[in-house]
Order: structure tokens, then C-alpha cells, then sequence
């Protein structure tokens, strides 16, 4: 419903569809429920890290610290990132209010009203709303899943126009489960280079991968490099979605600007946010090992379980802990199945058309969950469907 008195922004700033299966679920008990749809890990935040904070907090990191991150963060991610080979100092990095908050100050220094930005369809729908902040014009290049859900170099040279300024790459995709291997990378490499695009890269995934694939990031590219913004995160491979903490790697002379204009939005993030921070990067993996052993195991659960579903078809994800399933068959919009499958198996999912035109005819599933609820979910739903199909 249009207010007039309200900005185009707020008027027009797209609803989340996730949002929209929580609205319809928050109808029944949620303990009758079984929830796919949450895109976090279902761990808790590793205990050194918690203990990290809680004695930063106790030694007084309790104050306004530099707008772009305290210097020791800026260099524990900086090295964080040695096996890029691209030369990435502290000053090419900077600490932001998670990766949503990165791509947003990201956008906000590279693109001016009017540009178009290349996103792929489908994709994390925030995308959307945060280049609409910018003013400038989000454009779908379409991904299919006979090309195992990889954005294609052709498809994107086909949507540049004269006013592309660039593109949002996210490998390991939500919610199409898939990588960018480093052949594809330097395929879109090509078209990158060709177009003078400058390219946003969310890696928010990166170390949740299986099977031996490897993440290859455009950024290592070292013609590239200085067009390239990495933006990551602590939420999903430390579990810390709650912490809000992420940041972004550039070129110093854009995280210089970028400092400047995160003053005006958070100031800094949270100081003893930060030092917890330093203890992830720098303390004990075991945990994210643990994380990606369950998740490993859990992919196995979840996909073939589905796959012996009649009418499901899914692909096995290299990456990321979703499952973007075929659904064809059942003959159904996207959004009606979802809903089916709440009302009959009470079992929420996100339908895919949540995520772009391109995701009608599937449904994003997290298997970011425990054995025993995968488990529960897949029975449900395989009694709803010998029941109704
Ligand atoms: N990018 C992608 C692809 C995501 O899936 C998410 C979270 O779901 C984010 C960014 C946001 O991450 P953060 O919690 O760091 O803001």
C-alpha cells in the first residue's frame, strides 16, 4: 500500500518472501512445525569466542573504536586472506556491521543513481533492496540448473548495456547451493575485464564447501584485483549471525572513503565484537571443522533423502548448506507448494520464486538443521506426497 507521504524507498523496498512462509507458519504451534528456512547454523557460537567477548567486555573494549575496524582485526583479516596472493594489507580491509552492511557501504561508493547492477536470478533477495537504496537499477541475469545452477559469462554479457557500472557475484550461491570453480571465474573474468565491470564479491560461504571443491575468488585475478570487493562474514562459518560482525576487502583507496561514509551510518561496530572476532580468526578451527562435518553429513540426509521422494529432483550442493530442489513435477507454483507443504506436512520451506523470476518451479531448502529434524522433515513430506500425488 503506497503512502504518500513516505519516500519511494519505503514505499517501494521489496518484502522478503521469506518473511512471508514466517508469517504463514506463525499460525501454528511452533513446536508442530519443522522449519527449513532459516539461513544460519544451527550451532552455537564457538566457546572460545564467546569467552573472548565476555572478557573483552570486563577489560573496558566498551568505547567507539576507528570507523573502519580495529587495526588487529584489520590485520588478522587481512592475513586471513594470505592465500590469495593478491597482496591484501589492513588498509584494504575494513570491519562492517555483517555482509549485508558491507554491500550496502560497497554499492554506496561504487555506484551512482541510474547504473545498472547485474544480479544473478535467482539470489539472495536483499540484493534487491540494497542497490534500490542506492538508486540505482538492479538488473537479473537469469542462472539454470542445466548449467548446475553457475552463472554463465554468455548470460551476463548478454544483460550489459551502456549503463552496467557492475555485477554481484555470490559463490558459494544462497540459495542455489552451487560454486564457482576457477575456470568459471575466469570465464566472467573475461567478460569483466572486456566491460570495465566492477565486480561485488559475496563469499559469505567460502569455507563451507564439500567434496574437495575449491573456492576461487575473482580478487585473485591479480588484473582484477583493484575492480574486485570481497565482501565476508562471521555468521555462517563461525555461527555468529547474532553478532552482526563482517567485512569487506577493497582497494585502499575505497575503504579510505568507505571509513568515511560508515561514520555516518554505525559509526564502528561493536568493540568487544571485534576482539571476539580476532579470537575466531585467529583461535582454534576445530569448531568450524565440527560444523562442516555435520553439515557434510546432513547435505547426505536431506538431498538424498529428498531425491527418493518421487517428483523431487536435487542436485547435490558443492557449497553452502542449501538445496535448491526441482519441483516440477508436481505440477504447482513454487509459493502453493510451499504453503501445501506448511497446511498438509507442516514443514516450511521458502519457495524459489522468494528468490527471482528464475526460481519458480523450486523450493530452497537449509539443511542447517539437526539429523533428527531433517529426518522428521522428509517423512512428512514424503506422506504428503503419496498421499496427494
Ligand atoms: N550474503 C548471503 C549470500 C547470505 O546468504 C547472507 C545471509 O543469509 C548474507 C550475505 C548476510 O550475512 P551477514 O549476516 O554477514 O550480514
Amino acid at each position: 500500500e503506497i503512502n504518500t507521504y513516505f519516500s519511494q524507498v519505503a514505499n517501494e523496498y521489496p518484502a522478503s518472501g521469506i518473511r512471508k512462509m514466517f508469517e504463514i507458519a506463525a499460525q501454528y504451534d511452533p513446536k508442530e512445525i519443522v522449519n527449513l528456512t532459516v539461513g544460519e547454523p544451527n550451532f552455537d557460537t564457538p566457546q572460545n569466542v564467546k569467552d573472548a567477548a565476555k572478557k573483552a567486555i570486563d577489560d573496558g573494549f566498551t568505547h567507539y573504536n576507528p570507523n573502519a575496524g580495529m587495526p588487529a582485526l584489520r590485520e588478522a583479516v587481512a592475513q586471513s586472506y594470505a592465500h590469495y596472493n593478491c597482496g591484501y594489507q589492513a588498509d584494504n580491509v575494513i570491519i562492517t556491521v555483517g555482509a549485508l552492511e558491507a554491500l550496502t557501504l560497497g554499492l554506496l561508493t561504487i555506484v551512482n543513481p541510474g547504473d545498472e547492477v547485474l544480479v544473478p536470478d535467482p539470489c539472495f533477495p536483499n540484493y534487491l533492496g540494497q542497490i534500490m537504496i542506492t538508486k540505482a537499477k538492479p538488473v537479473t541475469v537469469p542462472v539454470y540448473e542445466e548449467n548446475d545452477y553457475k552463472i554463465q559469462a554468455e548470460d551476463i554479457e548478454k544483460a550489459i548495456t551502456p549503463k552496467t557500472k557492475a555485477i554481484i557475484l555470490n559463490s558459494p550461491s544462497n540459495p542455489l547451493g552451487s560454486i564457482l570453480e576457477e575456470e568459471d571465474v575466469r570465464a566472467i573474468a573475461r567478460v569483466v575485464e572486456k566491460y570495465n565491470l566492477y565486480v561485488f564479491s559475496d563469499e559469505v560461504y567460502d569455507k563451507i564447501i564439500y567434496d574437495g571443491h575449491k573456492h576461487f575468488s575473482m580478487a585473485q585475478i591479480p588484473e582484477l584485483t583493484d575492480q574486485v570487493m570481497v565482501m565476508n562474514s562471521f555468521s555462517k562459518a563461525y555461527a555468529m549471525t547474532g553478532w552482526r560482525i563482517g567485512c569487506l576487502l577493497a582497494d585502499s583507496a575505497l575503504t579510505k572513503r568507505m571509513a568515511q561514509i560508515q561514520e555516518g551510518m554505525v559509526s564502528c561496530v561493536s568493540t568487544f565484537t571485534q576482539v571476539a572476532a580476532i579470537e575466531a580468526l585467529k583461535g582454534p578451527q576445530t569448531a568450524v571443522q565440527q560444523m562442516i562435518a555435520d553439515y557434510t553429513r546432513r547435505r547426505e540426509i536431506l538431498i538424498d533423502g529428498l531425491n527418493a521422494i518421487p517428483g523431487f529432483s536435487v542436485k547435490k550442493s558443492p557449497g553452502s548448506f542449501y538445496a535448491f530442489a526441482n519441483i516440477k513435477a508436481f505440477g504447482k507454483t513454487s509459493q502453493e507448494f510451499a504453503e501445501d507443504l506448511v497446511r498438509e506436512a507442516k514443514v516450511i520451506t521458502v519457495p524459489g520464486s522468494a528468490f527471482g523470476s528464475m526460481g519458480e518451479g523450486y523450493m530452497r531448502f537449509v539443511f542447517a538443521n539437526s539429523d533428527e529434524n531433517l529426518k522428521e522433515a522428509l517423512q512428512r513430506i514424503d506422506a504428503y506426497v503419496k498421499k496427494n500425488y
